[in-house]
């Protein structure tokens, strides 16, 4: 069914959205890579992915800071595609600083990429999921989107947005064939992470991997780090015809970390 689908993924040159574009290939849908990469290296990962999956693949570093850029980008990857039936809403960055202290850029920064950049991309895919009354959104949250965590305001305030736009796009295009969903993943073991684990292993002088556990244990019950393949097997249940009901949702994955 999901066969010779188009999906478009933002920010899958590294992490969840790259472990989510090869669950994808393998069952026959071609892709839309994305990220900050430059433009030769995105090409040899696309043929990489054409090659070992026999799909058509394409590229695209627009730097979804800028509205301009996206609106290229979705109406380029349309017109060369033929459609974008799947779109995942996946890129995003982190900063830790006190509300007090945040810089205005990072602030800035986080609510283009996280929050903003989704709904532009949504905007400028929907033409293309009405004409063929399908579609799937879907946007990578995180229990920040249900719950807070010192340090993150910038973070907590796009993931929040984010649960708020998945619900009203979900009541706008419920007549349509498009289902619209956010994921809310615990930890998962991505470079996003890796400067949070550092500060502990400097503060704490331990090494990387307690570090690493120690932060997992915090705040998630179940005490490992989700891999990335795993969010994106749940994102393809998603497309899936026996996912066709489930909208307007916000998803935990997370390891019992919000049924505290
Ligand atoms: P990652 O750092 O491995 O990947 C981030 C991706 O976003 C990269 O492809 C990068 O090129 C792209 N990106 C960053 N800034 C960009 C910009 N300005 N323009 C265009 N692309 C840009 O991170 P990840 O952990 O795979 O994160 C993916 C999503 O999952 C994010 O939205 C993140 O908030 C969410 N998430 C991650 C975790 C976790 O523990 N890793 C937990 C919950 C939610």
């Amino acid at each position: 069914m999901l066969n010779e689908k188009v999906a478009l993924i933002t920010g899958s040159t590294s992490g969840i959205g790259l472990a989510t574009a090869h669950v994808l290939a393998a069952q026959g849908i071609n892709l839309v890579l994305h990220g900050l990469m430059s433009l030769s290296e995105g090409r040899q990962l696309a043929d990489k992915f054409s090659q070992q999956y026999g799909i058509d693949v394409l590229f695209d570093n627009a730097d979804l800071r800028d509205v301009d850029s996206i609106e290229r980008f979705i109406q380029l990857a349309t017109e060369k595609m033929g459609s974008i039936d799947i779109l995942i809403n996946n890129a995003g960055i982190q900063h830790t600083e006190s509300a007090e202290n945040f810089p205005l850029d990072k602030w800035n920064a986080i609510i283009a990429i996280n929050l903003s950049a989704a709904f532009h991309a949504i905007q400028y895919s929907l033409p293309s999921m009405k004409r063929k009354s399908w579609g799937r959104i879907i946007n990578v949250a995180s229990v920040h989107g249900l719950v807070g965590s010192v340090n993150k305001s910038a973070y907590c305030a796009a993931k929040h947005g984010l649960i708020g736009l998945t619900k009203v796009l979900a009541l706008e295009c419920a007549e349509q064939g498009i289902t619209v969903n956010a994921i809310c993943p615990g930890w998962v073991d991505t470079p996003l992470i890796n400067d949070q684990i550092s500060t502990i292993a400097e503060q704490q002088n331990v090494p990387f991997e307690q570090a690493k556990y120690q932060l997992v244990t915090a705040k998630q019950p179940l005490p490992e780090m989700m891999a990335p393949e795993q969010i994106g097997e749940f994102i393809l249940f998603l497309c899936s015809d026996s996912a066709r009901s489930i909208t307007g949702s916000a998803l935990p994955m997370d390891g019992a970390w919000t049924a505290q």
